[in-house]
C-alpha cells in the first residue's frame, strides 16, 4: 500500500523537558529554526516506504506490564536485528529484575514501556530512537538509545559511532553542562560509550546528546540534553555523523500531533444501523495495541464475512501508518483509543494522563476525521483520575468480559477455541490485531460465531438508543459498572 499524508501545515517536534512526553512547536513558530537547540530532527514515519512496527507485549491482562514499539524497515534487515535484538534484551532484563505478578496482583505493577522515533531516513542513513520507560517502585526512570543505520556502509552504528572519539566530545559535553547550574554532575561525563548512546542531530546540523534519568544528576533535572554547536562537532564527525547530520538537515519533519484534541464530529461507524442488540445476537470482536505488520490481513479477513469490529489504536502506530486506519474507517469499523505510547496511566500525573489520552485523539481524528469515543485505558487499568479525564474529553471507558489471552498464545487454535467458548449476547472480546496468531484465529472466530447466529457489531452497537456516557466504565453489552 502506497504510503500518503499530507499535512496543511508543518511544525518541529520537540523532545520536552520531561522525560515522558514530547511537546509539539505551536503553530507560529512553523517552518522556523527552533529557538530551542537540544530540538532534535525528526521525520514523518508516515512518508518512509516500507516502514512497520513491531510490538512486543505481555498483553493487557497480565500482571507484568510490558509494551515495546519499534519500527521495521522492509528494506534494512540488519537493522531490524538489530531493534529485535535490543527489544528482547530490554524484555529479559526487565523479566529478571521483576517479580512475577499474576493478573489479579495488586496495582502499581512494574512496567515496561518502549517507544520510538524516527531520526533520519534517507537512502543514506536511517536513525531510531528508542526511548524506555521502566517502572519497578514509585518512579519512572526514563532512557534513550539512538541507533542508526548507514545504508553507504551497511553497517548498524550505535550513537557513539558518530564519532571518531569520544575524548573531545566529552570535554565540550562537559563545558556545555556546566552552564546548566551546580545540579548537574558534570564529572560524571566521562568518554564511555553507555552515556553517549543517545545521540542526534537537530534541524541546523547540531548535534543533541541526551542522558538518561539520574546519569549525570538528580531525576528533579527532568530531560537533560546537550546541543554542541555544529561548527564545533564537524570536525569530530565520521563518515556516518557525517550522513546523519546531512540528513537531519534535509528531514521532512514530523507533524504537529498535539495532546490537545481538536474537534470534529464523534466516531461512529459509517455502516451502523440496522442491528439491534436487544433482540439480535451481538458480539463486539475489539483488536488492540494496532495498526501493525497483520492489520491489512486483518481487514480483508473481516470484509470478507461482512463483519464489523472496534480498533483501540496506539497513537504512535496510527502516525506511523495512517493508511490502515483509513482503511479501518472506510470498512465501516470504528476507530477508538487506546491512548498516544500505552503506557499504565494509573502511573501517570494527571497532565501526562490528558497529553497520552489527548495525543491519540488528535493522531486519529487526523486521519479519519472524526473525534473517537471510546478509550480503553492500556491494561485495563483506571483509577478516579482516569476516568475524570476521559469524562472531560468525551470518551467512555471499554473494557472487556471475554479475554483470549492472545497476547501469550502462540496457536490460533487456542484463541479461537477461547473466543468462542466465551461469547455470549453482549460480549466485548479482547484481542490484539499486532499478533500473526490473533489474525490467523479470526476467520475461524467468524465461521464459528456466524454459525451460531452471531452479528458482530462495534461496541456502541451493544447499547443501541441508550449510549455510552463519558467517563463510565463499560465490560460487557450489559449496563456499566461503574
Ligand atoms: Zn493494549
Amino acid at each position: 500500500m502506497p504510503k500518503k499524508r499530507f499535512f496543511g501545515g508543518i511544525a518541529l517536534i520537540a523532545a520536552a523537558s520531561t522525560g515522558c512526553g514530547m511537546a509539539t512547536a505551536s503553530p507560529e513558530r512553523e517552518l522556523t529554526i527552533p529557538a530551542e537547540p537540544t530540538m532534535i530532527s525528526f521525520v514523518d514515519p508516515s512518508h518512509v516506504d516500507g516502514l512497520t512496527t513491531r510490538t512486543l507485549t505481555s498483553g493487557d491482562a497480565g500482571g507484568r506490564e510490558v509494551h515495546i514499539v519499534y519500527p521495521d524497515l522492509r528494506d534494512a534487515p540488519d537493522l531490524n536485528r538489530k531493534l529485535d535484538d535490543l527489544a528482547q534484551t530490554r524484555l529479559r532484563r526487565f523479566t529478571e529484575s521483576t517479580e512475577s505478578t499474576d493478573a489479579d496482583a495488586p496495582r502499581p505493577r512494574p512496567e515496561l514501556n518502549v517507544d520510538w522515533q524516527l531520526t533520519a531516513a534517507t537512502d543514506d542513513i536511517v536513525g531510531v530512537r528508542l526511548r524506555t520507560g521502566e517502572f519497578a517502585g514509585a518512579n519512572w526512570a526514563n532512557s534513550l538509545h539512538t541507533v542508526w543505520y548507514d545504508r553507504v556502509s551497511e553497517k548498524v552504528v550505535d550513537s557513539p559511532g558518530l564519532v571518531t572519539s569520544l575524548n573531545p566530545l566529552t570535554t565540550i559535553v562537559r563545558e556545555q553542562l556546566r552552564k546548566r547550574g551546580s545540579e548537574v554532575d558534570y564529572d560524571a561525563v566521562r568518554p564511555d560509550p553507555d552515556l553517549f548512546d543517545s545521540m542526534a542531530f537537530n534541524p541546523a546540523g547540531d548535534l543533541v546528546v541526551e542522558f538518561d534519568d539520574y546519569q549525570v544528576g538528580p531525576g528533579s533535572l527532568g530531560r537533560v540534553a546537550v546541543a554542541v554547536p555544529g561548527e564545533l562537532v564537524e570536525p569530530l564527525l565520521s563518515e556516518t555523523g557525517r550522513r546523519a547530520r546531512e540528513a537531519a538537515k534535509e528531514a521532512t519533519p514530523s507533524p504537529a500531533i498535539s495532546g490537545t484534541p481538536t474537534t470534529s464530529p464523534p466516531a461512529t461507524s459509517a455502516k451502523a444501523g440496522g442491528v439491534d442488540c436487544e433482540k439480535d445476537k451481538c458480539v463486539a470482536l475489539t483488536f488492540d495495541d494496532g495498526p501493525g505488520p497483520y492489520t491489512g490481513e486483518l481487514l480483508e479477513e473481516l470484509r470478507k464475512a461482512g463483519a464489523r469490529a472496534t480498533f483501540f489504536t496506539v497513537g504512535t502506530n496510527v502516525a506511523a501508518s495512517p493508511e490502515l486506519v483509513d482503511a479501518m474507517r472506510e470498512q465501516g469499523h470504528l476507530v477508538a483509543n487506546h491512548t498516544w505510547s500505552h503506557r499504565d496511566l494509573t502511573k501517570l500525573s494527571s497532565s501526562k494522563i490528558t497529553d497520552a489520552i489527548g495525543r491519540a485523539q488528535s493522531a486519529i481524528s487526523l486521519e479519519v476525521g472524526q473525534t473517537p469515543t471510546l478509550l480503553r485505558p492500556p491494561y485495563g487499568a483506571v483509577n478516579e483520575q482516569v476516568t475524570s479525564i476521559a469524562r472531560k474529553l468525551g470518551l467512555a471507558l471499554v473494557n472487556w468480559d471475554v479475554d483470549t489471552t492472545d497476547g501469550r498464545e502462540r496457536n490460533p487454535a487456542a484463541v479461537a477455541r477461547r473466543a468462542v467458548a466465551g461469547a455470549h449476547p453482549g460480549a466485548i472480546i479482547l484481542m490484539h490485531d499486532v499478533h500473526r496468531t490473533t489474525v490467523e484465529a479470526v476467520p475461524a472466530i467468524l465461521r464459528q460465531l456466524t454459525a451460531k447466529g452471531y452479528t458482530f457489531v462495534t461496541v456502541p452497537e451493544l447499547y443501541g438508543s441508550a449510549g455510552m456516557q463519558p467517563g463510565r466504565i463499560y465490560y460487557s453489552g450489559k449496563q456499566p459498572l461503574t
